[in-house]
């Protein structure tokens, strides 16, 4: 019964990415998906399967950069739809919802792509980080990081952090150069964009880990940072494993986690992949950290040696 939600249909139809079966409803004036519908996955999909018929060019959506929510106003919509219908390619100015994406195949010569772990607190992120690069470190590095304190006499500008004033670090800040930042103990810390450009010139890989709000700051061509969501299993399966991990390994010694924390863990975990799932190139499910670790390894290769979409914007 009401335009909008032809409008959207057709825009679905006239790429040929949405299915019709996924019409929107209306709900309080706003468009939403119609739920269990998560849209990135279902387009990723779509996208896969033109590839099988031969598509392998380019494309015009790969994702949601915002949440589910598709759009307020009719003329935005009509501006989408426009966008999409031309065949005129990206549209990731800000608030359009779709970005063009290509294949992108690293080359010899390229450098290797960051890697960048997400995850909620207390899933194994940077444990799963310290062992990738245990695994190999004349392979993974992670990024000397910035800071405002001073020099310990054992420590190395450069080697522990690069020990800055916090004029510069601010200016960093500022001007978006910092992929992550935050404050102990009256100093600040983070860690830079040039600091990760630093490990990619010396040919390894970087791993770093993120809050989600962070990947958009290293969303550039660059860094082509593989995002990898380390998602935990459901509390049940988590208060086996770590039950079994305290016996197996260190990590989870101290590791007391109480059903509360399990619950909010679970909770924060659906939310950052409702809210950033579209920027996330791989998930993995910690329920055992040695499967999970192997995983991990498994992505990383993957991620350097066979082909991603990634935005148009990154190759051309
Ligand atoms: P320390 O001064 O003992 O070397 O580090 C103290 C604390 O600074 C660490 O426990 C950690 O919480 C924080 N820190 C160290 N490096 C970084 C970083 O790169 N980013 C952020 N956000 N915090 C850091």
């Amino acid at each position: 019964p009401c335009m909008d939600a032809r409008k959207i249909s057709d825009l679905g139809t006239c790429a040929g990415l949405i299915p019709s079966n996924h019409l929107l409803k209306r709900k309080q004036r706003e468009f939403w998906w119609s739920q269990p519908y998560q849209p990135h996955t279902h387009l990723k999909s779509i996208i896969y399967k033109e590839e099988f018929v031969g598509c392998d060019q380019k494309f015009f959506i790969a994702g949601f950069r915002r949440s589910m929510r598709l759009c307020r106003r009719k003329s935005h919509l009509r501006q989408q739809h426009a966008g999409v219908c031309s065949a005129s390619g990206c549209l990731s100015a800000s608030g359009a919802p779709y970005e063009e994406v290509v294949r992108y195949q690293r080359r010899r010569s390229d450098k290797h792509r960051l890697i960048v772990l997400v995850g909620p607190s207390g899933v194994g992120v940077n444990e799963l980080r310290r062992q990738l690069i245990e695994r190999n470190p004349s392979h993974f590095q992670s990024a000397v990081p910035h800071t405002t304190r001073s020099k310990k006499s054992y420590e190395m500008d450069g080697r522990e952090y690069h020990y800055v004033s916090k004029e510069t670090f601010e200016s960093l800040m500022y001007g978006h150069r910092m992929l992550e930042y935050g404050e102990y103990k009256g100093h600040l810390y983070g860690t830079s964009v040039d600091a990760v450009q630093a490990v990619l010139d010396e040919g390894k890989i970087c791993v770093m880990d993120l809050e989600p709000q962070g990947i958009q700051i290293a969303r550039t061509h660059e860094l082509k940072p593989y995002v990898i969501f380390i998602k935990p299993s459901n509390i049940s399966c988590m208060k086996q494993s770590r039950k079994n991990a305290k016996i197996i390994t260190d990590y989870f010694v101290d590791m007391k986690f109480k059903d509360e924390d399990l619950q909010e863990m679970e909770d924060l975990a659906q939310k950052m992949e409702t809210q950033f799932g579209q920027f996330f190139d791989h998930v993995i499910v910690n329920d055992n950290l040695q499967d999970a670790c192997a995983q991990l390894l498994s992505a990383v290769q993957k991620a350097q040696e066979e082909p991603q979409w990634v935005p148009a914007t990154w190759v051309s």
